[in-house]
């Protein structure tokens, strides 16, 4: 199997490449006189001595962060199966709608009136994301999917406190399967997060929800389809029973790659749903950049949707909209993560009506297909997902002693990244893998291929995978001790 060598060598860092003198451009001497720093900046305000910045040339600079990029596994190298991120190719036009001069330069305080480029297309992403939630009105302010859940939530609370039920409606219920981040977003809300059972299927265990429901429930978040990948197809019921009980509907967007354009949260029944813009829309993630996880809600909860609000005046032109006495309040500096608006306004704008429903139709084949070459070889406890699958490696340890970390981590010798690693919780050594649509056959195969090596070496060579990554610049981490001492800033020797 042909591999993409990671480099091996460790790669100093740019600071101690760094040679006195030494600069990536000449800038001509002025000819005419100017003021001194000095003169122009009161001695109180400058700095002692010069800032110690790496001195080296340009091309040195090109080849040190394009090695770094060989050090790690990104999306432009080869396959990232990282289950319910979405870890979908970046268009490139992408970054050059968001590089637009226009945009770029757009100063947050500049009058309505020389944005309104900016505010059409925000308009123009609330009116595209409404149709595909089949909900009326979106704001785009949160930062991230888990931020769009604060706003849920929040939405929640203003919604019941209105008809004067603030006070007794404390809990909001979420299944098992849930990602971490709903019942925490509650719980920092206020709320109690109650979790359900799922049932044998991987979906919401009915019985369990009923005795749950009663005029204490706030709502319910629900991922659809769950992070089983599997379409809750009671969900109408559900959302019924729910309402029924007085509580409001959250769906988690995060999985919406497998529904978009062809079944609308709103129409099942949902009154609330998040996007992650840098997961369906593709754009870049996964190493703590900006995200956008715009949320979109039914009429009822609009009154109560953060501000400022964008909206088309009556003569056509684009603003924002600050009164709204309803709003429980602001959420985001300015009006949310703009730059990443572009790119998924840009995404969208490529794939039109078409494009969008065949994403989301070819995430579903692709993960059809890669599970078929998949699961003679690793056990699928909950069956075939949407867009994604859950494997465990609980047999191939109870046989060989080979845990799921181990395959990640062997992963990585043959230039994959791992899938997302024990979870959802309900799946023991779970291996969740989600191809997405922007793999071709081939990449699927080399993958499968790779994943079905490595459970054969777990039978023939258990070693082999426990070690591993043999071929990586760095072995195994102290991921732990990494999380805890996040220590990532550069130290002169002269300092302490
Ligand atoms: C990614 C994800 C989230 C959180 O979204 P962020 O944008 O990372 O904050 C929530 N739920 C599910 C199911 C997810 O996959």
């Amino acid at each position: 199997m042909a591999r993409f060598p990671y480099t091996a060598e460790v790669t100093p860092t740019i600071f101690e490449k760094s040679s006195a003198g030494r600069t990536g451009t000449v800038v001509p001497e002025g000819d005419v006189d100017t003021p001194g720093v000095e003169e122009l900046i009161p001695a109180a305000h400058l700095r002692a001595s010069p800032p110690r910045l790496p001195e080296i040339p340009e091309n040195e600079v090109v080849r040190h962060y394009t090695q770094l990029s060989l050090k790690n596994h990104h999306v432009d190298r080869a396959l990232y199966p990282l289950g319910s991120c979405t870890m979908k190719y970046n268009p490139k036009v992408n970054e050059a709608t968001a590089r637009t001069a226009g945009f770029v330069g757009l100063h947050p305080f500049m009058p309505q009136a020389g944005a309104q480029g900016a505010l059409e297309l925000m308009y123009d992403l609330t009116v595209w994301l409404a149709e595909i939630a089949g909900m009326e009105a979106v704001t785009l302010q949160p930062a991230a999917g888990a931020q769009g859940e604060m706003t849920g939530v929040l939405l929640m609370r203003s919604y019941h406190e209105s008809r004067g039920d603030g006070e007794t409606r404390t809990k909001v219920l979420f299944p098992d399967s849930a990602h971490g981040t709903n019942p925490a977003t509650a719980a920092m809300a206020g709320f109690d997060a109650v979790e359900l059972p799922s049932d044998a299927a991987g979906r919401v265990d009915i019985e369990a929800l009923r005795e749950a429901l009663d005029d204490g429930v706030a709502g319910m978040m629900l991922t659809n389809p769950n992070t089983l990948g599997k379409f809750e197809s009671d969900i109408i019921e559900i959302c019924d029973l729910v309402h029924e009980a007085g509580g409001l509907m959250y769906m988690d967007g995060a999985n919406l790659n497998a529904l978009m354009g062809v079944a609308r949260p709103g129409d099942m029944g949902y009154d609330i749903v998040h996007f992650n813009l840098h997961k369906t829309m593709s754009t870049p993630h996964g190493g703590g950049g900006p995200g956008s996880g715009p949320v979109a809600v039914k009429s009822h909860l609009a009154p109560f949707l953060p501000v400022p609000r964008v909206v088309r005046n009556d003569d056509g032109s684009f603003g924002l909209e600050w009164d709204r006495p309803e709003s429980f309040g602001k959420l985001h500096g300015f009006y949310g993560n703009f730059g990443v608006m572009v790119r998924a306004w840009t995404y969208m704008r490529m794939l039109g009506r078409q494009g969008i429903r065949g994403t989301a139709e070819a995430s579903v084949l692709n993960n059809a297909y890669l599970t078929s070459l998949l699961e003679t070889h690793y056990e699928l406890p909950f069956g075939r997902g949407m867009h994604e699958s859950v494997f465990s490696a609980s047999e191939i340890k109870k046989r060989t002693g080979v845990k799921t970390m181990d395959i990640a981590k062997r992963l990585l010798d043959f230039g994959f990244h791992a899938p997302t690693v024990y979870f959802p919780l309900n799946v023991p050594e779970a291996l969740m893998t989600e191809p997405t649509e922007t793999e071709t056959k081939e990449s699927l195969e080399r993958y499968a291929e790779a994943c079905i090596a490595i459970a054969n070496e777990a039978e023939s060579d258990p070693e082999r995978v426990t070690t591993a990554p043999h071929d990586t610049p760095l072995r195994r981490l102290d991921e732990g001790r990494a999380a805890r001492e996040l220590d990532l800033r550069w130290t002169f020797e002269s300092e302490d």
